[in-house]
């Protein structure tokens, strides 16, 4: 009997906009990201007079960030000292990414949890019409 109470549907409302918000909070606060992960590899410097110019010499020892950039593979060098800044920003691209699957899901709940309630938005608004009615029901 309470199913078509507007007082539940109204905190329905009330709660899937609070877990949107808090992710939307959190989404706030990521800071640097990088995609990608961290790949050890050689390389050849191009001086003709190196070790590296050598036949056979593996060349120089260094990392480098991968990811795929429009199908293609693309790696960018990370000197040794950045070695744990460049881990914190691939952990960071991941909670960020995390986050953005779950904003979108709360924010669908949220759009769902509106119609419910006959909230119908204005294009353009962010607040529904009978939001603020909506508080006091
Ligand atoms: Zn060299």
């Amino acid at each position: 009997m309470f199913a078509n109470c507007g007082v539940l549907l109204c905190y329905g409302v009330i709660d899937e906009q609070h877990v949107r918000d808090e992710l939307r909070d959190e989404l706030a606060s990521i800071g640097d990201c990088r995609p990608g992960v961290l790949v050890e590899m050689t390389r050849k410097c191009g001086k003709p007079t190196c070790h590296c110019a050598r036949e056979g010499d593996p060349g120089h020892p260094g990392w480098a960030l991968s990811r795929m950039v429009g199908g293609k593979r693309v790696n960018r060098g990370i000197p040794v000292p950045a070695l744990e800044q460049t881990r914190a920003q691939i952990a960071e691209h991941a909670r960020f990414k995390e986050l953005c699957g779950r904003f979108v899901e709360a924010s669908e709940e949220l759009c769902r949890a509106r119609l419910k309630a006959g909230q119908i938005q204005r294009p353009g608004r962010n607040t529904p019409t009978s939001l603020i009615a909506g508080m006091y029901c």
